[in-house]
C-alpha cells in the first residue's frame, strides 16, 4: 500500500509553516496516543504516522527533502548516496512524549538521548559549495574541509578512561528513562541521574570528557560528475558527526549550486548564447566562431538575411547529461546590432540605400503597420 502523504497525515498544507504543523501535529497526538486508547492497534498505527509526518516536516532539512523526493527520500538507497535510510534515526517512538509534554510540563528537552547505553546517532552536517558552470561541464574532485566531531581514539567512543567501564545508571536501571504518573497520562522522561544515557562515567576519558568523540578537522575527497546540476545534494554516508558513545555516525549532505555563466544559460543539459552581430553581416550573411565550454571552436555561418531572434544549434556543445554519453546542445541566439555613431559618409550611404529599397527588402516591417491597422480598423 502506498504511504499516505505526510501533509495529509497531519491535515494541513503544503505551504504550513511550523506553528501550523505543531498545533495540528499536537491535536492528533492527544487523539490517537496508545495510552488513551489501550489495545487499539488502529489508533497505535496512526499515531505512528502522525509521528512520523511531524518528526520528518518538523525538521526543515528533511521537509524540502520530503516535497523533493517524496517518501523516496527517506527509503533505502533513496538519494543517490546508496545503502543506508535516508535520515535514519528520526523520532524513536519515545521522542513523542518529549515533543509534546516536555514543553507542557515545564521538563524542558534535555537532549535526544536514546536508551540503549547513551548511544546517539550523530547529527547530520551540511556543506554547501559554489562551483563554476566550467567544473559542473567536467566534473571535477573536491577536497573539503570538515569540522566534525569523530569518535575518541583514547577510549573508542566509550567516554570512559581506558582500563575503567561505566556502570548501570541505579536510578533507570540502565534504561535511561523514567516513567512518571502525570495526572491523566503516564509520562516517560528522561532519567535525571544520567541524562538517558542509562550508564554512569565516574571515571571520563580525559580527552574527550566522557563525550566519546572530539571535535577535529577532517578532509573528504569529493567526486563531482559531470553534469551535475543547480541544487544537486550528494550524500557522504556516514560522514557526518560522529555518534555519541559509540553511535553510529550522521551523513553528510553537500548542496551544490552552479554559478552563473557570463556567456552561457542553462536549460537543463542545453546552453543558449546570445550573439550579437552587425546589422551588415545580418544582411549579406557571414561567420563567426564561437568558444565552447569544452574549450574548442565553433564555427557558426550566418546565412544572408539572418533576422533578430535566429537560433543557431551546434549539437552536442551543451552540457553532459549526468552519467551518461549523452551531451546537450548550445543553441546560439543572434542579436542584430544596430550602427550608432554614423559617420557623414555612413549616413549618406544608408539613406542612398533606404531610397533605392524595396517592399521585398523589408516584408515583415512593410506589412505589420498596414495589418495592424486592418486589424483593429477593420
Ligand atoms: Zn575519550
Ligand atoms: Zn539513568
Amino acid at each position: 500500500m502506498a504511504k499516505a502523504d505526510y501533509y495529509e497525515t497531519l491535515g494541513v498544507s503544503k505551504t504550513a509553516d511550523e506553528k501550523e504543523l505543531k498545533s495540528a501535529f499536537r491535536k492528533l497526538a492527544m487523539k490517537y496516543h496508545p495510552d488513551k486508547n489501550p489495545g487499539d492497534a488502529e489508533s497505535e498505527k496512526k499515531f505512528k504516522e502522525i509521528n512520523e509526518a511531524y518528526e520528518t516536516l518538523k525538521d526543515s532539512q528533511k521537509r524540502a527533502a520530503y516535497d523533493r523526493f517524496g517518501h523516496a527520500a527517506f527509503e533505502q538507497g533513496g538519494m543517490g548516496g546508496g545503502g543506508g535510510g535516508g535520515f535514519a534515526g528520526g523520532g524513536g517512538f519515545s521522542d513523542i512524549f518529549e515533543d509534546i509534554f516536555g514543553e507542557m510540563m515545564g521538563g524542558g528537552r534535555g537532549g535526544r538521548q536514546r536508551s540503549t547505553g547513551g548511544r546517539e546517532r550523530g547529527a547530520d552536517l551540511r556543506y554547501n559549495m559554489e562551483i563554476s558552470l566550467e567544473e559542473a561541464f567536467t566534473g571535477k574532485t573536491a577536497q573539503i574541509r570538515v569540522p566534525t566531531s569523530i569518535t575518541c581514539d583514547v577510549c573508542s567512543g566509550s567516554g570512559a578512561k581506558p582500563g575503567t567501564k561505566p556502570t548501570t545508571c541505579g536510578t533507570c536501571q540502565g534504561s535511561g528513562r523514567v516513567r512518571a504518573s502525570q495526572g491523566f497520562f503516564s509520562v516517560e522522561r528522561t532519567c535525571p541521574t544520567c541524562h538517558g544515557r542509562g550508564q554512569i562515567i565516574s571515571d571520563p576519558c580525559v580527552k574527550c570528557h566522557g563525550q566519546g568523540r572530539t571535535t577535529e578537522e577532517r578532509q573528504l575527497s569529493v567526486s563531482i560528475p559531470a553534469g551535475i546540476e543547480d541544487g544537486t545534494r550528494i550524500r557522504l554516508q556516514g560522514e557526518g558527526e560522529a555518534g555519541l558513545r559509540g553511535g553510529p555516525s550522521g551523513d553528510l549532505y553537500m548542496f551544490l549550486s552552479v554559478k552563473p555563466h557570463q556567456f552561457f544559460q542553462r536549460e537543463g543539459a542545453d546552453l543558449y548564447c546570445s550573439v550579437p552581430i552587425s546589422m551588415t553581416t545580418a544582411a549579406l550573411g557571414g561567420t563567426f566562431d564561437v568558444t565552447t565550454l569544452d574549450g574548442t571552436k565553433s564555427r557558426v555561418s550566418v546565412p544572408e538575411g539572418t533576422q533578430s531572434g535566429k537560433q543557431f544549434r551546434l549539437k552536442g556543445k551543451g552540457m553532459p547529461v549526468l552519467r551518461s554519453a549523452q551531451m546537450g546542445d548550445l543553441y546560439i541566439q543572434i542579436q542584430i546590432e544596430t550602427p550608432q555613431k554614423l559617420t557623414k559618409r555612413q549616413r549618406e550611404l544608408l539613406q542612398e540605400f533606404e531610397q533605392i529599397s524595396s517592399k521585398e527588402n523589408n516584408p515583415e516591417s512593410t506589412g505589420f503597420f498596414a495589418r495592424m491597422k486592418e486589424f483593429f480598423e477593420g
